[in-house]
């Protein structure tokens, strides 16, 4: 499976491409089986990565919530 715009989906997930390339691009993902195997896999490997570098999301949030709900009683 090898595709010439594989390598174009990492600039398109950077948002280095304009509006136009972008539109063409993601048609083309939706036709493309190899390049929509390489977008699930990088996509993936983002969300891992997100994950990783913030631990515990939803506790800090929790935290910032209150924080600001305090500061609006005090
Ligand atoms: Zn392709």
């Amino acid at each position: 499976m090898n595709c010439s715009e594989t390598k174009r989906l990492i600039v398109l997930l950077e948002s280095e491409l304009d509006l136009r390339e972008r539109e063409i691009l993601l048609k083309h993902l939706k036709q493309c089986d190899a390049c929509r195997a390489r977008w699930d896999e990088i996509t993936a490997q983002q969300e891992l990565l997100a994950e990783a570098l913030r631990p515990e999301p939803a506790r800090d949030l929790a935290d910032r919530v209150i924080a600001r709900l305090r500061r609006k009683n005090d």
